[in-house]
């Protein structure tokens, strides 16, 4: 029997743990991941729009101190106090979006600022450079925000897809290798609970033909087996039921039950195809003598010995059987007297010629046997009254010196077959 290729389940079932437990620590590192490195892309973000609103402040409040110089307005102590307050703030925003070239820049700028006037361009220019470059740094870094998002989003979508093709596949190997077969093995279950016992045996080779043209898991091989194993025991025991029910068990001829069933049929099947079925009863002669000289082991062996050469002797349509004792029979169908005469004629030969142990002690020197037969229909209606009528036939050949087949109809005919 093909076996699946899956052979190593155990094996298989820690890879399945694995690749689940690599996939679980696949997405907590994948979230963590990405949650530390969005909270540092957030706080950069924020750190470089900071920079950007105060740099816009402090270019708003030079502006107005250049305007009041301009004007020569008097300009407080406090105006100053503020400009360079300012100043320091937008330094320390400016390291922290990590911008140093801006905090150098202005840090520059402190003497600049606190004289300042109102033809003082070159810090409006510094002022003005750093806020476009702290603009870029504010959308490059949102940008860089935006990206971690998607990917984020995109890694999850992807482990979610590893996971469903995952279980899919899980899934349909069970559906296609386990649930299909089993519901098949059901059938042919039921199949062999209605048909046993003649068909059990078909049955088993079509599971197992069934078997191999199907894909299949390890467990259906292994119920498969299970069952065809069963099968075949059931199928021995069953044939080994059959021959003890229909085999006498000293001799292994047929025993008188079988005979009757087949009497009983082929007289049935003679009514309707209209042709003789004949039965020839044979009796061992003076056998009690035999025994009683050499004991029941040795006779024993006669019995066996004889109903070998009966089993020889017959045709492979006739049928020899142990009628009980040390009595034979032998049913030939569609066979009429004067062939079953000759054969048993043949028969009674033969187990004269027949060399047994001992047979020289008997009453002729050898071991004989004696023969009655009838024939249906003209010796007989029914089985019973032919077996009746044989039986008769031979007590005929036993009182006219035995050694010798009779048959019914000459005896009822007032003749002697010698
Ligand atoms: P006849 O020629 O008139 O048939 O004489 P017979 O001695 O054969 O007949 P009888 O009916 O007097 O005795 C039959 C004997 O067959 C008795 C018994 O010892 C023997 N016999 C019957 N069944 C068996 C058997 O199974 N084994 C053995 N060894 N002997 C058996
Ligand atoms: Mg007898
Ligand atoms: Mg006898």
């Amino acid at each position: 029997m093909k076996r699946s290729a899956e052979t190593n389940q155990p094996a298989r079932l820690n890879l399945l743990a694995m690749e689940g437990i690599v996939l679980v620590l696949l997405a907590i590192a994948v979230t963590g991941g990405f949650v530390l490195y969005r909270n540092a892309l957030v706080k950069t973000v924020m750190h470089k729009q900071a920079l950007s609103v105060d740099l816009v402040a402090l270019k708003g409040k030079a502006a107005a101190l250049a305007e009041r110089s301009h004007k020569t307005e008097t300009k407080t102590y406090e105006d100053y106090r503020v400009m360079l307050f300012m100043l320091d703030n937008v330094i320390e925003s400016a390291a922290a979006a990590g911008n140093p070239d801006i905090a150098g820049a202005l840090t520059g700028q402190r003497e600049g600022l606190r004289n300042l006037t109102g033809t003082d361009h070159e810090i409006f220019l510094v002022i003005d450079k750093a806020i476009k470059q702290a603009d870029l740094g504010f959308h490059s870094s949102l940008d860089d925000s935006i990206r971690a998002s998607n990917l984020f989003i995109l890694s999850v979508a992807s482990i979610f897809l590893l996971l469903f093709v995952a279980s899919w596949k899980e899934f349909h190997r069970n559906y296609t290798m386990t649930l299909i077969p089993l519901s098949r093995l059901t059938q042919k279950i039921s199949q062999i609970n209605r048909s046993i016992p003649e068909s059990i045996h078909d049955t088993a080779e079509e599971i197992r033909h069934d078997l191999v043209l199907s894909p299949h898991s390890s467990e259906i091989s292994r119920i498969t087996d299970t069952l065809a194993e069963f099968c075949s025991d059931i199928e021995a025991k069953n044939k080994k039921l059959d021959e003890l029910f229909i085999r006498d068990e000293k001799t292994n001829l047929y025993n008188y039950r079988h005979f009757k069933e087949h009497l009983i049929m082929e007289i049935e099947r003679s009514k309707k195809a209209g042709n003789m079925v004949s039965i020839a009863m044979i009796d061992i002669d003076h056998f009690k003598r035999y025994n009683d000289k050499h004991g029941h082991v040795a006779g024993d062996q006669v019995l066996e010995q004889l109903a070998d050469v009966i089993a020889d002797q017959c045709r492979a349509s006739d049928m020899p059987s142990r009628f009980g004792g040390e009595e034979f029979t032998v049913l030939f169908p569609q066979t009429g007297t004067e062939t079953a005469m000759q054969i048993s004629e043949r028969l009674r030969l033969i187990i004269c010629a027949e060399p047994i142990a001992h047979e020289r002690g008997q009453p002729e020197g050898r071991m004989t046997v004696s023969i009655g037969i009838a024939s249906f229909p003209q010796d007989a209606t029914d089985w019973y009254t032919l077996i009746n009528n044989a039986d008769r036939a031979l007590y005929h050949a036993k009182s006219s010196g035995r050694n010798r087949v009779c048959t019914f109809s000459a005896i009822s005919n007032g003749e002697e077959n010698e």
